[in-house]
């Protein structure tokens, strides 16, 4: 695999990056000692800026190439955030705090840019500058919006974006994208519906709020299976349906169901929310209860731009090989706060195979070190070809 030399000579310290940062996995905005570690070894590689504290957590590092006539600056971004969950792993480098893991790879991730960044200092052989922005909180926190809203895109002059995620599944080191949406929009929201609660035996002097749940929850897969063009992908989920009471014989004041809508295309964003207030309203009366939507948006699509789809692919092709690149590859309905960035700047987001290991968020999950330099190689053939020198 045609990964550079360069990189694959530090693949073991790589390694050891990604098994000390995934010992010590670190919750969204928690991420003070990943933050100053990467900023550590950013200051260590000789990068030009280095800044910690931004949104938060968040640290950036900026690369300037051997010349800079070309004006143009390019954002490649890891994430660096864990997860609220408890390792199953006999590993050496297993998290040593109970409760919390990197069970989404974004310990691999993280340094797969710090790979790519430490050549990128030694090489500088582009024309422009590389800012490399580690974000904290990618899952479900909004951090990729607090780093835009910190004013990373206008403060370091980044005229296009790249991102890269793992997957399980995908062969190990092969990639995987798709101009257009490549990952969906992931919205949350909460129904509490109210009605009139009393004894469970007298269900004629209240309004049951449970059975009016009960109905909404079964309505409200009508949006997708019945409101949508079955050619789009929507997902309306309800994750849960809690009452107020826990007693056998009582019929509750108020239920609540909680869960989560996925779709690709950006033009259903207020129309899915739009249907679940009509739906949810309409139903509960026809009860006589009532009830209450509280929806938000929490990611928008991650959308690829045709142009950057094209020259992360070809980036990709000339580290993995062209068979090892899905250029079509379907779409997931899974969200990625990426999108974020992707919603200010033209740009893409590249899938590269993690092999066959357990799910993302599984907690027999583990990041494949094979991979390390793969990815690192991609981004420094980006700024390489993207910022190609004359
Ligand atoms: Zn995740
Ligand atoms: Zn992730």
């Amino acid at each position: 695999m045609p990964i550079k030399n360069r990189i694959a000579e530090f693949h073991p310290d790589m390694t050891a990056w990604r098994r000390d940062i995934h010992a010590h996995p670190e919750l969204r905005f928690a991420e003070t000692r990943t933050a100053a570690l990467v900023a550590d070894k950013l200051r260590s590689f000789g990068c030009d800026v280095v800044e910690t504290g931004i949104a938060q957590t968040g640290v950036v590092g900026v690369i300037h190439g051997k010349s800079t006539a070309s004006g143009r600056t390019l954002g490649f971004r890891a994430d660096m955030d864990a997860l609220p969950i408890h390792e199953q792993s006999s590993a050496e480098h297993a998290s040593q705090t109970p409760g919390i893991m990197h069970a989404c790879g974004h310990d691999g991730h993280t340094t797969m840019l710090l790979g790519a960044a430490r050549y990128l200092a030694e090489t500088r052989n582009f024309d422009g500058t590389v800012v490399l922005l580690f974000q904290p909180a990618e899952e479900g926190g909004g951090g990729a919006l607090a780093m835009v809203e910190a004013g990373v895109m206008e403060r370091f002059g980044i005229d296009e974006v790249y991102g890269m995620h793992n997957m399980p599944g995908i062969p190990t080191g092969a990639f995987a994208l798709r101009p257009g949406p490549l990952l969906a929009a992931a919205d949350f929201f909460d129904i509490t519906v109210a009605g009139r609660g009393g004894h469970g035996a007298l269900p004629e002097q209240t309004a049951d709020p449970t059975v009016a749940a009960a109905a909404l929850l079964t309505a409200l897969q009508t949006i997708a299976s019945r409101n949508t063009d079955p050619k789009t992908a929507v997902v309306v989920t309800v994750g849960g349906l809690r009452s107020d009471s826990d007693a056998h014989n009582v019929i509750p004041d108020r239920v609540t169901l909680k869960g989560t809508t996925r779709y690709l295309d950006p033009a259903l964003k207020g129309w899915i929310k739009d249907r679940m207030e009509t739906i949810a309203t309409g139903t509960a009366q026809a009860y006589g209860c009532s009830a209450t939507l509280d929806y938000s948006y929490v990611v928008p699509p991650t959308v690829n731009q045709p142009d950057q789809t094209r020259i992360a692919a070809e980036a990709a092709a000339r580290v993995a090989g062209a068979d090892a690149v899905d250029t079509q590859a379907d779409p997931t309905m899974g969200g990625e706060d990426f999108a974020d960035m992707l919603a200010v700047r033209p740009g893409a987001f590249i899938l590269i195979g993690n092999g066959d290991s357990a799910g993302l968020h599984h907690p027999a999950y583990d990041f494949n070190d094979a991979i390390l330099p793969v990815g690192s190689s991609w981004f420094a053939d980006l700024a390489e070809s993207r910022l190609a020198a004359s």
